[in-house]
């Protein structure tokens, strides 16, 4: 069964706004196996929508369409839908009666130019709005089956889930795409995928495939199967595959960042040790990066401790005792520096780790034997690794030099509470 996703609006064509209504459809048609072949985005304008859906409709199984079904005189996908299939519009009286009910629920009369939301082609099927006042349309046009849904997220996807999800899953057959990211940083996508080899062979299902998103490279595992028990077991099979070839740079899944992960192992460590242990900062460049990755966790209060940004060298002399002699003649980028930096935020803050990076975020100050990107990024804790320190060189601009540094750190600690290894 194939698909087309549409959506209408002014300002999704003048990139006002992001159409998130379409990748939000296509994720759930991907769950009950229909194919999205298309996403066609339409301006407010009668002629061209009706032309739009004259045009999906000959080309699909079925088309969703979002948008213009509001009250005001720039919403004209019913006006549209009606001219398509060459009858009038009428007053739907349930649903006319239903939005009064509503008005009078939020204390307000109901004004004139609201009716238009009651109205509907002749022959289409109403579909009721649990949470705002446009009502829906489903219809049949030729061999499509078109479902037409208000603009306004929410109301779209209550639509969705209420009344169109159902009929297209059972029309669907039951197959289903279920699908599952793992998240990796530290390694390019190339070398990942070597990893995985076969795995992403296309023939393959479940389906592996990658993808980059700010340093951040994730396997996409994408299961269609007959049923929702059989996906499942396979994305798990092929979960631990992926896992099989790429061992612990794997931090995650699906909505887990690389802050939480690293909080949920420290918060797995106290829970073993018996005490909460703490994390601390002392940021160079990274000018409170870490200290705000961390701290954009809910929770963190409990493990991360304090964070110093010591951008100038006589701050890292005053704050975090870094001796001006060192600086003189290792500079601020340099191994002794950023151990210094470690060493003393975990002393001063009395937490039992503690991150220290200082280097070069450009575009200016690079030299020869230190480019732009050079970052030097220190790891105190608790022994026998104590102190680590590693030098890394960053491609991108400086906002992403500066990024890369934090998750580079984030990942140093992550791999210290794992008790493994680098890979890189
Ligand atoms: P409408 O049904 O055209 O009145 O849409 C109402 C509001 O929903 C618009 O003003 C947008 O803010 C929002 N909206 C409409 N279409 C989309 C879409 N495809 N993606 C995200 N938001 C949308
Ligand atoms: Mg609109």
């Amino acid at each position: 069964m194939t698909a087309i996703v549409v959506s209408i609006g002014d300002e999704l064509v003048l990139g006002q706004t992001v159409d998130t209504n379409s990748a939000w459809l296509s994720r759930r048609l991907a769950e009950i196996g229909v194919d999205v072949i298309e996403h066609a985005t339409v301006a407010d304008d009668q002629l061209g929508i009706e032309r739009a859906l004259r045009d999906v409709a000959a080309r699909c199984d079925v088309a969703l369409v979002s948008g213009g079904l509001g009250p005001t005189a720039d919403d004209l996908t019913r006006q549209a839908l009606a001219s398509l299939m060459q009858v009038p519009l009428e007053l739907n009286e349930a649903w006319f009666g239903e939005m009064h009910a509503f008005f009078a629920r939020l204390g307000r009369t109901m004004v004139e130019s609201n009716r238009i939301q009651a109205m509907i082609p002749r022959g289409a099927e109403m579909i009721w709005n649990t949470c705002g006042t446009a009502a829906g349309m489903a219809v049949r046009i030729g061999r499509c089956r078109m479902f037409v849904m208000p603009g306004v997220p929410k109301e779209m996807k209550a639509m969705f889930e209420s009344r169109v999800r159902g009929e297209l899953g059972d029309a669907a057959g039951g197959s289903v795409i279920l699908s599952r990211t793992l998240h990796t940083f530290g390694l390019g996508e190339s070398n990942v995928g070597e990893r995985l080899g076969d795995l992403m062979d296309r023939r393959r299902n479940p389906s592996v495939g990658t993808t980059v998103s700010a340093g951040v490279v994730s396997i996409r595992i994408n299961a269609r199967y007959a049923g929702i028990d059989e996906a499942r077991r396979q994305i798990e099979a092929t979960d631990e595959l992926c896992r099989q070839r790429l061992g612990a740079l794997v931090y995650g899944i699906d909505e887990q960042t690389l802050p939480q992960v690293v909080l949920g192992l420290l918060k797995e460590r106290s829970a073993a040790a018996g005490r909460g242990l703490t994390v601390a900062t002392a940021e160079s460049c990274t000018g409170g990066l870490i200290a705000k990755y961390l701290t954009d966790v809910p929770g963190s209060s409990a493990f991360f401790r304090q964070g110093w940004v010591v951008y100038s060298n006589d701050t890292k002399t005053q704050l975090v005792g870094v001796p001006a002699a060192m600086l003189r003649e290792h500079g601020a980028v340099s191994e002794p520096v950023v151990r210094c930096m470690a060493t003393n935020a975990m002393l001063m803050s009395e937490a039992d780790f503690a991150l220290a990076v200082s280097g070069i975020a450009g575009p200016d100050g690079g030299t020869a034997d230190k480019p732009v990107g050079t970052v030097w990024i220190a790891l105190a804790g608790d022994e026998p690794a104590g102190v680590t320190a590693r030098r890394f060189v960053f491609v991108g601009d400086r906002e992403m030099i500066r990024d890369r540094a934090a998750k580079m750190a984030l990942t140093m600690l992550r791999y210290r509470l794992l008790g493994a290894e680098m890979p890189f």
